[in-house]
């Protein structure tokens, strides 16, 4: 354990106790290999008391007024934002990405917080006009229950707070099961949500390295009334299915194969900002990285020269390092995927401009790549690169673009660079997505809807849908009335 780990708690939380186990798993910085802490390895036993605790803290959480949620939310809120920097300097630690990134995805994850605790009152229900005289309609919103939530290594704060912070507000308990990348992220949050007032068992922790024993107890237990999920389509398809036989609501996250088009008349300068923006961020392992950048013929080398040229100012280095912009892969499959991608690319005709092999700063360091003449068939464009790798593709006509970008299972986000307004609503409107980006690289944010389409998820996290998710709408109908 060292001076950055040491702030943060490194066991699990059950019904606000934290907890050992006789079994441990290592968890280790990626920029260097190194060992930097040991979580409780819990495993299916573990899993079914954290939902006893959930069960257990429910009614009295449920009932306590959303106001008086609101104000823990917030202190919650206040101490993560007061804690930046070591929280930061863990996420770099555990999860690779460059300092600044992680200093923003600690605002970011906050941000999430403030929002649902002033959404949570607002969970409004309805009057509805009556169709029988002696009779009055109304509807009320009340929480789910015992929520469990799935969550990934690439966002280790964000995408529990955005979770968290909705289910609380709604009045529902959570259980969350981090990734085995990433559980000391997960932790340090937990502790300051303890801090802030939450009460035991309305938040608690697994920490694991069997993801599926834990995994089938969560969509399993009949108590569990919603499964969250956010990570790859296959888990998310494995999940579904197990949620099938006690029928849960499910929020689901998945994957992507984000279009981003370039068309001719695209400022150029705009559209490499919000390229590099949107594909170098956590050296490309993002769900929204932009994985297939789609260049009208007649801007395809100045783009091209342009993009390369943009590369060339990235740093590739730990991310403890200031300069960083470029951290490590998370793991050795992340750096085997992509040297494999590449391979397959070239050996079909895809010409390396920059980059294109491992870089010297470590074993999961990848240089930053711009690979061109990339075909829609090929691997690199059917395929989550989550890596440094911009991968360019040639079209001709808006109809071209529309179906190129649209040939895919995928519809998380996408992407258009143009200054013609009439074909802004043309494509946006075409492309089967849940998020456009349109002259923007990055959109993502607690207020606006986040979600997929198609094969990359169901329902909408973040903003008013966001809490939708956690409530269920009950009918009550007074009659007798004379
Ligand atoms: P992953 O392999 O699907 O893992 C996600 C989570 O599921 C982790 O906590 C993992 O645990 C757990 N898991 C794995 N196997 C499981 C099983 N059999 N039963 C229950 N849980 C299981 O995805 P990842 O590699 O961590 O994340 C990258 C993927 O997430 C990408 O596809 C990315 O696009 C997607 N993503 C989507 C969004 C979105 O909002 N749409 C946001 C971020 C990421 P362990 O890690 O401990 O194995």
């Amino acid at each position: 354990m060292n001076a950055i780990t040491s702030k943060f708690p490194t066991a699990a939380l059950i019904d606000g106790t934290w907890v050992t186990a006789q079994k441990s798993f290592s968890v280790s910085d990626p920029a260097t290999g190194e060992e930097i802490a040991r979580v409780p390895d819990l495993g299916a036993d573990d899993a079914r008391r954290a939902i006893d605790a959930a069960a257990k803290a429910f009614p009295a959480w449920a009932a306590t007024p959303a106001k008086a949620r609101a104000q823990i939310l917030e202190r919650w809120f206040d101490l993560i934002t007061a804690e930046t920097e070591a929280l930061a300097q863990l996420m770099t630690a555990e999860q690779g990405k460059p300092l600044a990134e992680a200093r923003g995805e600690v605002a970011y994850g906050a941000s999430f917080i403030e929002w649902f605790a002033e959404e949570g009152k607002r969970a409004y229900g309805r009057t509805i006009p009556t169709t029988v005289a002696s009779r009055r309609y109304i509807t009320i919103k009340q929480p789910i229950g015992v929520v469990a939530a799935i969550t990934p290594w690439n966002f280790p704060i964000a995408m529990i707070t955005r979770k968290v912070a909705s289910a609380l507000a709604a009045g529902c308990t959570i259980v969350v099961k981090p990734s085995e990348e990433t559980p000391l992220c997960a932790l340090a949050v937990a502790k300051l949500a303890m801090d802030a007032g939450v009460p035991p068992g309305v938040f608690n922790v697994i920490t694991s390295a069997d993801a599926a024993s834990v995994g089938n107890v969560l969509t399993s237990d009949p108590r569990v009334r919603k499964l969250t999920f956010t990570g790859s389509t296959e888990i998310g398809r494995l999940l579904y299915r197990q949620c099938a036989d006690t029928i849960k609501k499910l929020t689901l996250e998945l994957g992507g194969n984000a279009p981003l088009i370039v068309f001719d008349d695209a400022d150029l300068k705009q559209a490499i900002a919000g390229t590099m923006a949107s594909k170098y961020r956590n050296a490309g392992q993002t769900c929204v990285c932009a994985n297939r950048i789609i260049v009208q013929a007649g801007i395809y080398e100045r783009f091209t020269a342009a993009l390369v040229d943009a590369v060339s100012s990235l740093h590739v280095a730990p991310g403890r390092d200031p300069r960083s912009t470029i951290g490590p892969l998370i793991n050795a499959d992340a750096a085997k995927k992509v040297e494999s991608l590449i391979s397959d690319a070239v050996s079909h005709g895809a010409k390396i401009r920059t980059g294109g092999a491992p870089d010297t700063q470590g074993a999961l360091f990848y240089q930053p790549t711009v690979v061109t003449e990339v075909t829609p068939d090929m691997k690199i464009a059917q395929e989550e690169i989550f890596g440094p790798v911009a991968s360019l593709i040639r079209f001709e006509t808006e109809a071209d673009a529309i179906r190129i970008a649209n040939d895919t299972p995928f519809g998380l986000a996408a992407y258009l660079f143009t200054q013609n307004i009439g074909r802004v609503w043309r494509v946006a409107e075409a492309l089967e997505s849940g998020m456009v980006g349109v002259n923007e690289g990055v959109f993502s944010n607690e207020v606006a809807p986040f979600g997929g389409v198609k094969q990359s998820g169901l329902g909408r996290e973040g903003a008013a849908e966001g809490l939708e998710e956690y409530l269920e709408t009950k009918f009550i109908c007074l009659g007798g009335i004379s």
